[in-house]
């Protein structure tokens, strides 16, 4: 059993101040474009207790929310829904589609630079 003490308990007094919430801008993840996250929205997201950021602008949210609505309606059917996205391999640059959400940050390869870089991998011999 350990009592973890509250430390910090001082400082957390900041977060009661009066906050000034100003509009700012805001690098979309999806489509790298800037879009402003209002006062409003903010003013929000403090009252719900929310910690994180909006990451995504309002139409790739919006993208990104009807695209799990369709698996998860899908799933729900009981449909195996084949998803394709789009995307540009990391390797060569071309345009292909792969059958997962690539995560953010990780490169996404084609089916062609993919096997060349697992055969690459399963072909060393020392
Ligand atoms: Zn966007
Ligand atoms: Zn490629």
């Amino acid at each position: 059993m350990s009592q973890v003490p509250a430390t910090g308990r001082e400082n957390g007094e900041w977060g009661r101040a009066e906050m000034e919430f100003q509009d700012r801008n805001i690098r979309c993840v999806d489509c790298g474009e800037e879009f402003v996250w209002t006062a409003g929205e903010q003013v929000f997201f403090h009252d719900k207790g929310l910690q994180n950021e909006p990451k995504r602008c309002k139409p790739c949210k919006q993208a990104k929310n009807e695209r799990l609505a369709a698996i998860a309606a899908a799933q729900a059917a009981g449909q195996r829904q084949r998803i394709e996205v789009s995307v540009n391999c990391a390797q060569c640059g071309q345009q292909t589609t792969v059958p997962f959400y690539p995560s953010q940050g990780r490169p996404v390869f084609c089916r062609s630079c993919f096997l060349a870089s697992r055969a690459a991998a399963d072909g060393y011999e020392g």
